[in-house]
Order: structure tokens, then C-alpha cells, then sequence
């Protein structure tokens, strides 16, 4: 009988959260603003030529390399960020290799490892879910090849300081460091998380991975971006299929980057909104993760199951993180427009209440 590869025969079915979702999804990290309205009426304005031709991402690569500061040849654009993990762990993990990352983080991290066979190696953050710096420095071997890092991380929301992720980039010289700044644009809390592009220069075993899925609203559109060394990403360009982004996506690059106002006023309201999150946690006195990201992490302990389906009967969607490791009795819910805002919050309040009398 026909079988795959044994690493792959071992993998768990992925679940989708996006199977029967209905009502408000503060479950998944999406933009609930929407994207910017010249991105729209450039959607609008795609011609038939635009969408029978094969995509070049050559054009946006360049485009994304002079808005970070960087030569196209540090550029790899990707079907959404989770193909750039997918590119950096296929091309640096052997079977027998070592995957290093910290829990609690992002998902995909541990199943993209399983994918390629990799021994995958994880750190457990204590009871302040910051990253564990020193476990992490103490865990380097010779076998790692490959470290992934989300900073600011999810589903924590906290951020990691710049000089603690350089320490590990300079610890691992022969591992490819992955920062993955999926939430960066929400920076700018207490912490001030910093970016590592500048450092690319310095360290060729740094990679730095961003997406437009969050602050620029396009998760259904698919790009993400993978910067690094121009030598690295020459390999990776190699082992990346040709055609790997969309040209409805590409079309609509440059308005996505040049509608700065659009981000930036996204942004805010994000901040306002996980203000006032963290603001209602604390009245309730629930242990909450201060966050730099467009989510809140809370603790609920017993209540967390109750709370996930009273909000559900609210016909709003927030996600029990329970199974993480760290995370038992954690709830992790996505920041909404300050319009919905104003239902959220007495949704939270009524099930919290109802949680605890269940
Ligand atoms: N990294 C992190 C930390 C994320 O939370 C996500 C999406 N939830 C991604 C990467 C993947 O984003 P994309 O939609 O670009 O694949």
C-alpha cells in the first residue's frame, strides 16, 4: 500500500479553527478593521491580464526591500508567513536535527519541525510566560539548526529585548535564528519591542519574518516576507516554488505600503482597545499578560472552558489556549474596532460572571 514519508504518516490532523465560525472571531488574530480602502478599490481595478498571467514577485520584492531598508536580494516574498517558517525549516533541519523554540508560542513552529522529521526542542517560559533567555542559551547544541522566536510572541503578547535575541543569534552561529515579527507593527507598550532588520547585516544566520496578515488586514490574501542575508536567501529563493504569490496580492503591494495612515490608525485603535482589555481584566482581578500585539492572553483558571461558550452564546469567539503548555486556563482573545469594542466588554463581564457561577 502506498504510504509518505514515515514523518509525515506521524503528523496530527491539522484542526482548523475556521470551520463552523460564526458570529464576531476574535479567535484567530485577524484584522477586525478590515484592510485599507485603496487596497480595496485596487482589488476593484484588477483587469483580466492582471489576474491570467503568472505573478512576479520580483517587482514586490523590491518594493518591500525599499520600505524596510534593504537590498531586494534580502527580500524573499512567501504565501503568507507560515510558508517562509516552512522554507527556513525544510532548508536547515536534517532529520536528525534539532528544532529549538520556547513554549508557550505559536503553533506551526512545533508542526512544521514534525514535518521535516527535525527532533523538535522545547524550553518551557515560567510563570511569567517571559522568554527563558538563559534555558534557551543552555539548550544550544551543535545538532540545533534551526531557531524560531516570535517577538512580540503569541499567544503571550509579551516581547522579547532586543539585546536577549542577539545573544542567542550570536550564541548559534551555525543555527538559522527565525525572529518572527508577525505582530511588530502593534509594538510600543511599556516594553518597546525593537525590530532585528537592522541587525541582518551583522549576523548571517539571522532571519527576520513579518506578514501583512495582521496590521495590514490581508490574511486572505496571503503574503508574507522573509528577510536575511542575501547568500541565505539565495538558497531559499532556490528551494521556493516560482510562483508562490498571488498577483492579485502583488497588484495590490504598493497601496497596501504606501497607506501608511491606514496601519497607523489601525494601530492605535488596537492599543486603545487592548487598554481598555486589560483594563476590565484588572477590575475583574484576573491574572492578564500586559501585550504588545493585537490580542490579550488572560488567565481564567477553572472558568476558561465556561467563559470560551458563554462568550460563544454572545456570538463572540475567543480562544481557550488551555492545551498550551503554560497556558492552563488561558484565554486568548483578538482586539476588535472600537465599535464592537463597546459589545465586547459586557460580554466579557456577563461571562465572566456566568463562568464563575457555573
Ligand atoms: N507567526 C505568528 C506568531 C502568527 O501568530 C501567525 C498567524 N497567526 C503567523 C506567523 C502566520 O501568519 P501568516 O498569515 O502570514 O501565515
Amino acid at each position: 500500500m502506498l504510504k509518505p514519508r514515515e514523518t509525515i504518516a506521524a503528523l496530527s490532523p491539522y484542526r482548523s479553527p475556521i470551520l463552523s465560525r460564526e458570529g464576531l472571531t476574535l479567535d484567530l488574530n485577524e484584522s477586525m478593521a478590515g484592510c485599507s480602502p485603496h487596497v480595496l478599490a485596487r482589488l476593484h481595478s484588477l483587469s483580466a491580464a492582471d489576474v491570467s498571467r503568472y505573478p512576479q514577485r520580483e517587482t514586490g520584492e523590491r518594493l518591500v526591500g525599499n520600505f524596510l531598508g534593504l537590498a531586494p536580494e534580502q527580500v524573499l516574498v512567501t504565501n503568507g508567513m507560515d510558508e517562509a517558517l516552512s522554507l527556513v525549516f525544510t532548508a536547515y533541519l536534517d532529520a536528525n536535527d534539532e528544532l529549538l523554540f520556547a513554549d508557550p508560542t505559536f503553533v506551526m513552529y512545533p508542526m512544521l519541525g514534525a514535518a521535516v522529521g527535525a527532533k523538535v526542542v522545547r524550553v518551557q517560559s515560567g510563570e511569567d510566560l517571559a522568554l527563558p533567555v538563559a534555558d534557551l542559551l543552555a539548550r544550544i547544541s551543535p545538532r540545533t539548526r534551526v531557531i524560531a522566536i516570535a517577538n512580540p510572541n503569541n499567544p503571550t503578547g509579551l516581547a522579547a529585548e532586543r539585546a536577549d535575541l542577539l545573544k542567542i543569534v550570536e550564541s548559534a552561529p551555525n543555527a538559522a535564528v527565525v525572529i518572527d515579527e508577525a505582530y511588530f507593527e502593534f509594538c510600543g507598550g511599556a516594553l518597546k519591542c525593537s525590530t532585528l532588520i537592522p541587525d541582518l547585516a551583522r549576523y548571517p544566520n539571522l532571519f527576520v519574518a513579518r506578514t501583512f496578515s495582521k496590521a495590514y488586514g490581508l490574511a486572505g490574501l496571503r503574503l508574507g516576507v522573509l528577510t536575511g542575508a542575501a547568500g541565505q536567501i539565495d538558497y531559499l529563493r532556490r528551494l521556493s516554488l516560482p510562483f508562490n504569490v498571488n498577483s492579485v496580492v502583488l497588484a495590490c503591494l504598493e497601496e497596501a505600503l504606501a497607506d501608511g495612515s491606514f496601519v497607523s490608525e489601525h494601530v492605535a485603535q488596537i492599543r486603545h482597545g487592548r487598554e481598555q482589555l486589560e483594563r476590565l481584566f484588572g477590575e475583574l482581578g484576573v491574572r492578564f499578560w500586559p501585550s504588545e500585539t493585537n490580542f490579550v492572553l488572560v488567565r481564567l483558571g477553572d472558568s476558561a472552558k465556561a467563559f470560551v461558550e458563554s462568550m460563544k452564546r454572545h456570538r463572540i469567539l475567543v480562544r481557550d489556549f488551555s492545551a498550551s503548555p503554560g497556558c492552563e486556563g488561558c484565554v486568548r482573545i483578538t482586539v476588535a474596532t472600537p465599535k464592537q469594542m463597546e459589545e465586547v466588554l459586557p460580554a466579557i463581564r456577563e461571562s465572566f460572571a456566568e463562568a464563575l457561577r457555573s
